[in-house]
């Protein structure tokens, strides 16, 4: 008889269903009409009904299921019981008959760390921008996003009735990613995508240093790794702190499952043990291919403003 799948496969496959169960509550609170917005630290930095119950439902199935992985999600956590209606138990057949790569196939569960998005791209979500928000789950071992999922809960929202409403998008290293269609940026173009809601000087500032052709300003980091790989954008670029451990973490996965790179400004690579501190102080630098040009061209003035 088959051994029984790896630890990580079956993290990566209920991580599945748990995303897509979130993708059902962020559609249904949206729905229902009432966002019940609270400002976090400004404006700017909003957080609603969905993020607090997809918080909620993703942390406590997880949870639930692999007592003894340390998850770290955006929300605080609500002291009351979780309602047994935010539990999702099932896991994706198709991911657990996937091979694990051998390099993770003894993983335990305590040395595993899950970064919980429940909602990215929030400001985007309150203003009716809804393909920008995605729910993104990160799965960290000895410091490396080694596994992701990236639900897009509106994905085809204006193709019509027809169309199959929201996708889930998963990776591991060594395995690939999955759930979306790989295709390259046009050749010899820089399509710079960046932060719609969060620019600043030194944000805009060091992207002219980068000759771009043009300038797709989206919500959402898991919306831009998914601009990347689908081939809108040749580089995300964010000369700015603000983006935190949970935005990265399942993006780096699935971009790096693919070939990709993903750094801050500076060219450091993300660490995601449970100790780090969650602040991506030195921005974002991300691309699928041609990486090299984007981090020669980063100016100096704009690596000395940011700190990691
Ligand atoms: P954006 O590209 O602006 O959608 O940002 C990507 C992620 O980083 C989102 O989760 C944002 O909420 C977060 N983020 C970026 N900049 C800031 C900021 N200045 N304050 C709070 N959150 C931020
Ligand atoms: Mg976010
Ligand atoms: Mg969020």
């Amino acid at each position: 008889s088959m051994a029984s799948p790896a630890l990580l496969m079956r993290v990566v496959a209920s991580a599945y269903s748990v995303a897509e169960k979130a993708a059902t509550i962020v559609r249904n609170v949206m729905a229902a009409g009432d966002l019940e917005i609270v400002e976090k630290t400004g404006a700017n930095d909003l957080q609603t009904k969905a993020d607090r119950l997809v918080q909620m439902s993703i942390c406590a199935s997880l949870a639930r299921k692999f007592p003894k992985v340390t998850i770290i999600g955006e929300e605080e956590l609500p002291t009351e019981e979780v309602t047994e209606e935010l539990i999702e138990d099932g896991h994706c057949e198709e991911i657990l008959k996937k091979t694990c790569p051998a390099q993770y196939a003894g993983i335990k569960e305590e040395e595993l760390v899950i970064w919980v998005d429940p909602l990215d791209g929030t400001k985007e979500y309150t203003e009716g921008l809804l393909d920008h928000v995605t729910v993104l789950i990160g799965i960290a071992y000895g410091g490396k996003a080694i596994a992701g999922v990236i639900n897009q809960p509106y994905y085809n929202y204006k193709a019509g009735a027809d169309a199959v409403l929201g996708r889930t998008i998963w990776g591991v290293l060594g395995i690939g990613a999955f759930g979306f269609q790989l295709t390259e940026a046009p050749a010899g173009k820089h399509i710079i995508v960046t932060t719609r809601s969060h620019s600043s000087t030194l944000v805009n500032d060091c992207i002219s240093a980068l000759n771009p052709d043009s300038v797709i300003r989206v919500g959402g980091a898991g919306n831009k790794i998914i601009q990347l790989i689908e081939g809108k954008a040749s580089a995300y670029v964010f000369a700015s702190p603000g983006c935190k451990k949970w935005d990265t973490c399942a993006p780096e996965a699935i971009l790096h499952a693919v070939g990709g790179k993903i750094t801050d400004i500076h060219g450091n690579s993300f660490q995601y043990n449970k100790e780090v501190k969650h602040m991506n102080s030195a921005g974002v630098l991300a691309t699928l291919r041609n990486y090299d040009y984007y981090a020669s061209h980063i100016p100096n003035t704009v690596k000395q403003s940011l700190v990691p």
